[in-house]
Protein backbone atom coordinates (compact mmCIF):
# COMPACT_ATOMS: atom_id res chain seq x y z
CA UNK A 1 0.00 0.00 0.00
CA UNK A 2 1.13 3.74 -0.85
CA UNK A 3 1.17 4.53 3.18
CA UNK A 4 3.71 1.78 3.58
CA UNK A 5 5.82 2.94 0.63
CA UNK A 6 5.61 6.43 2.08
CA UNK A 7 6.95 4.85 5.42
CA UNK A 8 9.33 3.01 4.54
CA UNK A 9 10.99 5.59 2.31
CA UNK A 10 10.97 7.81 5.06
CA UNK A 11 12.25 5.18 7.56
CA UNK A 12 15.89 6.26 7.26
CA UNK A 13 15.28 9.59 8.52
CA UNK A 14 12.46 9.27 11.00
CA UNK A 15 14.83 9.11 14.10
CA UNK A 16 16.23 12.83 15.57
CA UNK A 17 18.74 11.73 17.68
CA UNK A 18 17.06 12.32 21.48
CA UNK A 19 17.90 15.49 22.98
CA UNK A 20 21.30 15.43 24.90
CA UNK A 21 23.60 17.56 27.14
CA UNK A 22 27.22 18.03 25.16
CA UNK A 23 29.06 15.64 26.28
CA UNK A 24 26.65 13.50 28.88
CA UNK A 25 26.55 9.95 28.11
CA UNK A 26 24.39 8.20 25.20
CA UNK A 27 21.48 6.82 26.17
CA UNK A 28 22.17 3.22 25.94
CA UNK A 29 19.28 0.30 25.83
CA UNK A 30 19.64 -1.76 29.25
CA UNK A 31 20.69 0.94 31.56
CA UNK A 32 18.16 0.62 33.79
CA UNK A 33 18.11 -2.84 33.96
CA UNK A 34 17.54 -4.12 38.23
CA UNK A 35 18.89 -7.35 39.16
CA UNK A 36 18.75 -9.50 42.26
CA UNK A 37 21.78 -9.34 45.08
CA UNK A 38 22.33 -12.81 46.68
CA UNK A 39 22.92 -10.24 49.69
CA UNK A 40 18.83 -9.73 49.10
CA UNK A 41 16.95 -6.87 47.44
CA UNK A 42 18.06 -5.89 44.56
CA UNK A 43 20.16 -2.83 42.69
CA UNK A 44 19.96 -1.22 39.43
CA UNK A 45 22.95 -3.48 36.98
CA UNK A 46 26.22 -1.70 36.58
CA UNK A 47 28.17 -2.75 33.11
CA UNK A 48 31.13 -2.40 32.96
CA UNK A 49 32.08 -4.42 30.67
CA UNK A 50 31.67 -2.71 27.75
CA UNK A 51 35.09 -3.12 26.23
CA UNK A 52 33.48 -7.13 25.42
CA UNK A 53 30.37 -6.08 23.81
CA UNK A 54 28.33 -2.23 24.88
CA UNK A 55 24.96 -2.44 24.14
CA UNK A 56 23.01 -0.32 21.38
CA UNK A 57 22.77 3.39 21.49
CA UNK A 58 18.81 3.88 21.97
CA UNK A 59 19.09 6.06 19.06
CA UNK A 60 20.40 3.14 17.15
CA UNK A 61 17.96 0.49 18.20
CA UNK A 62 15.17 3.44 17.20
CA UNK A 63 16.56 3.53 13.73
CA UNK A 64 16.43 -0.11 12.98
CA UNK A 65 12.87 -0.17 14.58
CA UNK A 66 12.19 2.32 12.39
CA UNK A 67 13.55 0.46 9.35
CA UNK A 68 12.89 -3.18 10.03
CA UNK A 69 9.09 -3.45 8.95
CA UNK A 70 10.40 -2.33 5.51
CA UNK A 71 13.68 -4.93 4.94
CA UNK A 72 14.22 -6.49 1.79
CA UNK A 73 16.65 -8.39 0.02
CA UNK A 74 20.01 -6.03 -1.21
CA UNK A 75 20.99 -6.13 -5.08
CA UNK A 76 18.67 -8.55 -6.05
CA UNK A 77 15.59 -6.80 -6.64
CA UNK A 78 13.42 -4.11 -8.95
CA UNK A 79 10.70 -4.24 -5.99
CA UNK A 80 10.42 -1.22 -3.63
CA UNK A 81 11.89 -2.86 -0.58
CA UNK A 82 15.07 -3.91 -2.55
CA UNK A 83 15.69 -1.07 -3.74
CA UNK A 84 14.91 0.71 -0.69
CA UNK A 85 17.03 -1.89 1.40
CA UNK A 86 19.87 -1.61 -1.37
CA UNK A 87 19.72 2.57 -1.09
CA UNK A 88 20.11 2.17 2.41
CA UNK A 89 23.01 -0.84 2.72
CA UNK A 90 24.85 1.20 0.47
CA UNK A 91 24.35 4.75 1.96
CA UNK A 92 25.59 2.99 4.99
CA UNK A 93 28.75 2.22 3.41
CA UNK A 94 29.11 5.75 2.18
CA UNK A 95 28.38 6.80 6.18
CA UNK A 96 30.72 4.08 7.32
CA UNK A 97 33.98 5.41 4.88
CA UNK A 98 33.00 8.85 5.98
CA UNK A 99 33.17 8.19 9.96
CA UNK A 100 36.06 6.44 9.36
CA UNK A 101 37.89 8.79 6.91
CA UNK A 102 38.71 6.64 3.93
CA UNK A 103 40.34 7.99 0.95
CA UNK A 104 39.48 8.38 -2.46
CA UNK A 105 39.45 4.79 -3.79
CA UNK A 106 39.52 2.76 -0.55
CA UNK A 107 36.84 0.52 0.01
CA UNK A 108 34.52 -0.67 2.56
CA UNK A 109 33.84 -3.89 3.21
CA UNK A 110 30.90 -5.39 5.27
CA UNK A 111 32.01 -7.98 7.61
CA UNK A 112 30.87 -9.67 11.08
CA UNK A 113 33.09 -7.95 12.72
CA UNK A 114 36.71 -7.48 13.63
CA UNK A 115 37.87 -10.89 13.73
CA UNK A 116 36.05 -11.03 10.16
CA UNK A 117 37.55 -8.93 9.12
CA UNK A 118 41.41 -9.58 9.79
CA UNK A 119 40.70 -12.91 8.96
CA UNK A 120 39.11 -11.45 5.21
CA UNK A 121 42.44 -9.56 4.88
CA UNK A 122 44.94 -12.33 5.68
CA UNK A 123 42.86 -14.17 2.92
CA UNK A 124 43.66 -12.12 0.70
CA UNK A 125 47.72 -10.96 1.39
CA UNK A 126 49.90 -11.82 -1.91
CA UNK A 127 51.73 -14.34 -1.62
CA UNK A 128 54.82 -14.07 0.44
CA UNK A 129 53.63 -11.25 2.42
CA UNK A 130 55.82 -11.10 5.61
CA UNK A 131 53.18 -10.27 8.51
CA UNK A 132 54.97 -8.31 11.81
CA UNK A 133 52.53 -8.34 14.79
CA UNK A 134 53.20 -7.59 18.21
CA UNK A 135 52.61 -10.62 20.80
CA UNK A 136 50.57 -8.21 22.76
CA UNK A 137 47.91 -8.42 20.12
CA UNK A 138 44.21 -9.34 21.12
CA UNK A 139 44.14 -13.02 19.50
CA UNK A 140 42.08 -11.81 16.78
CA UNK A 141 44.90 -9.55 15.02
CA UNK A 142 47.33 -12.19 16.48
CA UNK A 143 46.29 -15.65 14.93
CA UNK A 144 44.85 -14.51 11.29
CA UNK A 145 48.22 -14.73 9.79
CA UNK A 146 49.41 -17.97 10.61
CA UNK A 147 49.07 -19.32 7.27
CA UNK A 148 52.24 -16.00 6.66
CA UNK A 149 55.71 -15.97 7.61
CA UNK A 150 55.01 -14.12 10.62
CA UNK A 151 57.21 -12.19 12.27
CA UNK A 152 56.41 -11.60 16.55
CA UNK A 153 57.31 -8.84 18.25
CA UNK A 154 58.52 -8.82 21.85
CA UNK A 155 55.78 -6.60 24.22
CA UNK A 156 57.43 -2.71 24.10
CA UNK A 157 57.46 -1.13 27.21
CA UNK A 158 56.62 1.99 25.75
CA UNK A 159 54.88 3.70 22.75
CA UNK A 160 58.44 4.67 21.48
CA UNK A 161 59.64 1.62 22.23
CA UNK A 162 57.24 0.35 19.82
CA UNK A 163 58.18 2.33 16.90
CA UNK A 164 61.69 1.35 17.15
CA UNK A 165 61.46 -2.32 17.48
CA UNK A 166 59.08 -2.37 14.35
CA UNK A 167 61.64 0.20 12.53
CA UNK A 168 64.65 -2.60 13.34
CA UNK A 169 62.54 -5.49 12.37
CA UNK A 170 61.22 -4.02 9.35
CA UNK A 171 65.20 -3.07 8.58
CA UNK A 172 66.19 -6.16 8.23
CA UNK A 173 63.46 -7.80 6.25
CA UNK A 174 63.54 -9.72 2.79
CA UNK A 175 61.98 -7.10 -0.53
CA UNK A 176 58.63 -7.90 -1.24
CA UNK A 177 55.34 -7.51 0.25
CA UNK A 178 54.52 -6.79 3.98
CA UNK A 179 52.06 -6.02 6.48
CA UNK A 180 52.19 -4.91 10.11
CA UNK A 181 48.91 -5.52 11.92
CA UNK A 182 48.63 -3.15 14.97
CA UNK A 183 46.07 -2.72 18.13
CA UNK A 184 44.91 1.04 18.16
CA UNK A 185 43.66 0.77 22.02
CA UNK A 186 44.41 -2.42 24.42
CA UNK A 187 40.98 -4.25 25.14
CA UNK A 188 43.41 -5.07 27.79
CA UNK A 189 45.19 -1.46 28.87
CA UNK A 190 43.56 0.56 27.60
CA UNK A 191 46.36 1.86 26.45
CA UNK A 192 46.44 3.62 22.96
CA UNK A 193 49.26 3.03 20.54
CA UNK A 194 51.48 5.08 18.34
CA UNK A 195 49.62 4.40 15.09
CA UNK A 196 50.66 6.99 13.19
CA UNK A 197 53.96 6.88 14.01
CA UNK A 198 53.98 3.29 13.06
CA UNK A 199 52.08 3.69 10.11
CA UNK A 200 54.57 5.92 9.17
CA UNK A 201 57.52 3.58 10.12
CA UNK A 202 56.27 0.95 7.87
CA UNK A 203 55.86 3.09 5.12
CA UNK A 204 59.58 4.08 5.12
CA UNK A 205 60.03 0.43 4.35
CA UNK A 206 57.73 -0.59 1.82
CA UNK A 207 55.17 -2.03 4.00
CA UNK A 208 51.31 -1.55 5.20
CA UNK A 209 49.75 -1.44 8.35
CA UNK A 210 46.25 -2.28 9.23
CA UNK A 211 44.78 -0.75 12.55
CA UNK A 212 42.21 -3.24 14.55
CA UNK A 213 40.02 -0.49 15.95
CA UNK A 214 37.96 -2.53 18.00
CA UNK A 215 38.64 -0.52 21.01
CA UNK A 216 40.06 2.68 20.26
CA UNK A 217 36.64 3.28 17.64
CA UNK A 218 34.42 3.52 20.28
CA UNK A 219 36.66 6.16 22.17
CA UNK A 220 38.29 8.14 19.70
CA UNK A 221 38.25 9.36 16.28
CA UNK A 222 39.70 6.96 13.99
CA UNK A 223 40.51 8.66 9.75
CA UNK A 224 42.72 6.77 7.55
CA UNK A 225 43.46 9.51 6.15
CA UNK A 226 45.12 10.95 9.46
CA UNK A 227 46.58 8.13 10.92
CA UNK A 228 47.63 7.07 7.40
CA UNK A 229 46.84 3.57 7.86
CA UNK A 230 46.22 1.19 4.47
CA UNK A 231 43.40 -0.67 6.14
CA UNK A 232 41.14 -0.80 9.39
CA UNK A 233 39.21 -3.31 11.23
CA UNK A 234 36.20 -2.56 13.71
CA UNK A 235 32.96 -4.46 14.86
CA UNK A 236 29.73 -2.74 15.83
CA UNK A 237 28.60 -4.97 18.72
CA UNK A 238 31.69 -2.52 20.02
CA UNK A 239 30.67 0.36 19.21
CA UNK A 240 27.00 1.03 20.15
CA UNK A 241 25.69 -1.27 17.48
CA UNK A 242 24.11 -4.86 17.90
CA UNK A 243 25.81 -7.90 17.13
CA UNK A 244 26.80 -9.30 13.17
CA UNK A 245 28.60 -6.58 11.51
CA UNK A 246 31.97 -5.13 11.29
CA UNK A 247 34.18 -3.44 8.78
CA UNK A 248 37.15 -4.04 6.89
CA UNK A 249 37.99 -0.31 4.97
CA UNK A 250 40.99 0.84 3.45
CA UNK A 251 42.91 0.36 -0.11
CA UNK A 252 41.51 -1.93 -2.87
CA UNK A 253 44.31 -3.27 -4.30
CA UNK A 254 44.86 -6.20 -2.46
CA UNK A 255 41.46 -6.65 -1.97
CA UNK A 256 40.52 -6.77 -5.57
CA UNK A 257 43.39 -8.44 -6.72
CA UNK A 258 42.39 -11.46 -4.18
CA UNK A 259 40.01 -14.12 -4.64
CA UNK A 260 36.73 -14.08 -2.70
CA UNK A 261 36.47 -14.46 0.38
CA UNK A 262 33.78 -16.08 0.27
CA UNK A 263 32.40 -17.88 -3.18
CA UNK A 264 29.11 -16.94 -3.60
CA UNK A 265 26.11 -15.03 -5.47
CA UNK A 266 26.65 -11.58 -5.02
CA UNK A 267 30.26 -11.62 -5.36
CA UNK A 268 29.83 -12.55 -8.71
CA UNK A 269 29.40 -10.30 -12.14
CA UNK A 270 29.28 -13.49 -14.65
CA UNK A 271 28.92 -17.18 -14.28
CA UNK A 272 29.25 -19.61 -17.58
CA UNK A 273 30.01 -22.96 -17.94
CA UNK A 274 33.62 -23.19 -19.70
CA UNK A 275 34.92 -24.35 -22.45
CA UNK A 276 36.44 -27.27 -20.29
CA UNK A 277 33.25 -28.27 -18.69
CA UNK A 278 33.42 -26.38 -15.74
CA UNK A 279 32.64 -22.81 -14.57
CA UNK A 280 34.02 -19.91 -15.10
CA UNK A 281 33.39 -16.69 -13.17
CA UNK A 282 33.79 -12.54 -13.18
CA UNK A 283 34.00 -11.80 -9.45
CA UNK A 284 33.52 -8.11 -8.72
CA UNK A 285 35.56 -5.42 -8.28
CA UNK A 286 33.96 -3.45 -5.58
CA UNK A 287 33.43 -4.31 -2.26
CA UNK A 288 30.80 -7.04 -3.31
CA UNK A 289 33.67 -9.42 -3.98
CA UNK A 290 34.32 -10.57 -0.53
CA UNK A 291 30.77 -10.17 0.75
CA UNK A 292 29.38 -12.88 -1.05
CA UNK A 293 25.92 -14.34 -0.04
CA UNK A 294 22.65 -11.80 1.05
CA UNK A 295 24.14 -9.11 3.11
CA UNK A 296 23.42 -8.28 6.63
CA UNK A 297 21.34 -5.11 6.08
CA UNK A 298 19.81 -4.54 9.31
CA UNK A 299 23.57 -5.05 10.75
CA UNK A 300 24.83 -2.65 8.11
CA UNK A 301 22.15 0.05 9.15
CA UNK A 302 23.05 -0.31 12.86
CA UNK A 303 26.80 0.30 12.35
CA UNK A 304 25.71 3.12 10.05
CA UNK A 305 23.60 4.78 12.12
CA UNK A 306 26.07 3.96 15.89
CA UNK A 307 28.74 6.33 13.80
CA UNK A 308 25.95 8.84 12.65
CA UNK A 309 25.22 8.94 16.73
CA UNK A 310 29.27 9.16 17.79
CA UNK A 311 29.76 11.72 15.11
CA UNK A 312 26.85 14.18 16.23
CA UNK A 313 27.46 13.73 19.80
CA UNK A 314 31.19 14.40 19.36
CA UNK A 315 34.39 13.06 20.52
CA UNK A 316 35.64 16.34 22.33
CA UNK A 317 32.61 15.61 24.78
CA UNK A 318 32.58 11.84 24.62
CA UNK A 319 36.61 11.35 25.58
CA UNK A 320 36.26 14.48 28.40
CA UNK A 321 33.14 12.32 30.23
CA UNK A 322 35.53 9.43 29.54
CA UNK A 323 38.86 10.55 31.29
CA UNK A 324 36.37 11.88 34.44
CA UNK A 325 34.89 8.76 34.63
CA UNK A 326 38.48 7.35 34.23
CA UNK A 327 40.23 9.34 36.75
CA UNK A 328 37.23 8.12 39.30
CA UNK A 329 38.05 4.73 38.60
CA UNK A 330 41.87 4.51 39.24
CA UNK A 331 41.41 6.54 42.08
CA UNK A 332 39.29 4.29 43.68
CA UNK A 333 41.31 1.41 42.59
CA UNK A 334 44.31 3.03 44.01
CA UNK A 335 42.58 3.51 47.05
CA UNK A 336 42.78 -0.31 47.67
CA UNK A 337 45.89 -1.80 48.44
CA UNK A 338 45.32 -5.61 47.32
CA UNK A 339 44.63 -4.04 43.29
CA UNK A 340 47.24 -3.51 40.89
CA UNK A 341 46.52 -2.27 37.35
CA UNK A 342 47.82 -4.08 34.95
CA UNK A 343 49.63 -1.86 32.31
CA UNK A 344 52.32 -1.98 29.38
CA UNK A 345 53.71 1.88 29.07
CA UNK A 346 53.74 2.71 32.45
CA UNK A 347 52.35 5.90 34.59
CA UNK A 348 50.85 8.68 32.15
CA UNK A 349 50.22 6.24 29.28
CA UNK A 350 47.35 7.78 26.71
CA UNK A 351 44.37 5.46 28.05
CA UNK A 352 40.88 4.85 26.62
CA UNK A 353 38.23 3.90 29.41
CA UNK A 354 39.35 0.54 29.29
CA UNK A 355 41.18 -0.55 33.09
CA UNK A 356 42.54 -4.20 33.91
CA UNK A 357 43.79 -5.00 37.26
CA UNK A 358 44.43 -7.95 39.70
CA UNK A 359 42.95 -8.44 43.29
CA UNK A 360 46.13 -9.79 45.36
CA UNK A 361 45.14 -12.84 46.72
CA UNK A 362 41.82 -13.67 44.85
CA UNK A 363 40.81 -15.67 42.31
CA UNK A 364 39.70 -13.39 39.19
CA UNK A 365 36.74 -15.29 38.68
CA UNK A 366 35.59 -15.26 41.77
CA UNK A 367 35.94 -11.88 42.55
CA UNK A 368 33.99 -11.48 39.64
CA UNK A 369 31.41 -13.34 40.71
CA UNK A 370 30.99 -11.71 43.76
CA UNK A 371 31.10 -8.36 42.31
CA UNK A 372 28.16 -9.36 40.02
CA UNK A 373 26.21 -11.52 42.69
CA UNK A 374 26.56 -8.88 45.92
CA UNK A 375 26.58 -5.61 43.92
CA UNK A 376 25.65 -6.09 40.47
CA UNK A 377 28.25 -5.08 39.21
CA UNK A 378 29.33 -7.06 35.56
CA UNK A 379 33.29 -6.98 34.53
CA UNK A 380 34.79 -9.21 32.56
CA UNK A 381 37.19 -11.54 33.75
CA UNK A 382 39.76 -13.73 32.94
CA UNK A 383 42.44 -13.84 30.05
CA UNK A 384 40.90 -11.45 27.29
CA UNK A 385 42.05 -13.41 24.60
CA UNK A 386 45.03 -11.96 24.80
CA UNK A 387 47.53 -14.53 26.53
CA UNK A 388 50.62 -14.06 25.56
CA UNK A 389 50.27 -10.02 26.65
CA UNK A 390 48.54 -11.20 30.27
CA UNK A 391 51.55 -13.14 30.60
CA UNK A 392 53.81 -10.39 30.32
CA UNK A 393 51.66 -8.05 32.30
CA UNK A 394 51.20 -11.08 34.93
CA UNK A 395 54.80 -12.26 35.14
CA UNK A 396 53.66 -15.53 34.13
CA UNK A 397 56.60 -17.38 32.57
CA UNK A 398 55.80 -21.06 33.06
CA UNK A 399 53.86 -22.95 29.98
CA UNK A 400 52.64 -25.62 31.97
CA UNK A 401 49.29 -26.55 29.90
CA UNK A 402 46.40 -24.87 31.03
CA UNK A 403 48.58 -22.42 32.67
CA UNK A 404 46.95 -19.57 30.38
CA UNK A 405 44.29 -21.52 28.70
CA UNK A 406 40.69 -22.12 28.93
CA UNK A 407 38.73 -25.44 30.65
CA UNK A 408 37.43 -26.98 27.11
CA UNK A 409 33.91 -26.23 28.50
CA UNK A 410 33.84 -22.38 28.64
CA UNK A 411 34.96 -19.69 26.23
CA UNK A 412 38.85 -18.59 26.02
CA UNK A 413 38.12 -15.54 27.69
CA UNK A 414 38.03 -18.01 31.37
CA UNK A 415 40.72 -18.60 33.61
CA UNK A 416 42.01 -21.61 34.50
CA UNK A 417 41.15 -22.37 38.49
CA UNK A 418 43.58 -21.34 40.22
CA UNK A 419 44.97 -18.85 38.34
CA UNK A 420 45.32 -15.01 38.62
CA UNK A 421 44.44 -13.41 35.53
CA UNK A 422 42.72 -10.27 35.65
CA UNK A 423 39.14 -7.93 35.97
CA UNK A 424 38.36 -5.63 33.39
CA UNK A 425 36.23 -2.76 34.44
CA UNK A 426 35.41 -0.36 31.28
CA UNK A 427 33.39 3.25 30.59
N1 LIG B 1 40.50 -6.62 18.67
C1 LIG B 1 40.35 -6.14 19.89
C2 LIG B 1 41.33 -5.13 20.41
C3 LIG B 1 39.29 -6.56 20.67
O1 LIG B 1 39.13 -6.09 21.91
C4 LIG B 1 38.39 -7.52 20.16
C5 LIG B 1 37.29 -8.04 20.98
O2 LIG B 1 37.37 -8.07 22.19
C6 LIG B 1 38.60 -7.99 18.87
C7 LIG B 1 39.65 -7.52 18.14
C8 LIG B 1 37.69 -8.99 18.25
O3 LIG B 1 36.45 -8.45 18.01
P1 LIG B 1 35.24 -9.37 17.57
O4 LIG B 1 35.08 -10.40 18.65
O5 LIG B 1 34.09 -8.43 17.50
O6 LIG B 1 35.60 -9.96 16.26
Amino acid sequence: PSCAREAAASAPQTSPAPAQEAGGPLPVLGRDVRVPLVTGGEVTYAALDYAASAPALQRVWDDVAAYAPYYGSVHRGAGHLSQLSTELFERSRRTVAEFLGCREGDQVVFTRATTDSLNLLSAALPQGTRVFVFETEHHASLLPWRTHDVTYLDAPRSPEAAVATLEAALHGAPAGPKLVCVTGASNVTGEVWPVRELARAAHRHGARLVLDAAQLAPHRPVSLADLEADWVALSGHKLYAPFGAGVLAGRADWLVRAEPYLAGGGASRRVARGADGGVDVEWHTTAARHEAGSPNVIGAYALASACRALTEAGFDGLVAREEELLARLRAGLAGVPEVRVLSLFGEGADQVGVVSFVVEGWNSSHFAAALSAEYGIGVRDGLFCAHPLLRTLLGQQSDAPGECGAPETAPDSQPSPGEAPALNAVR
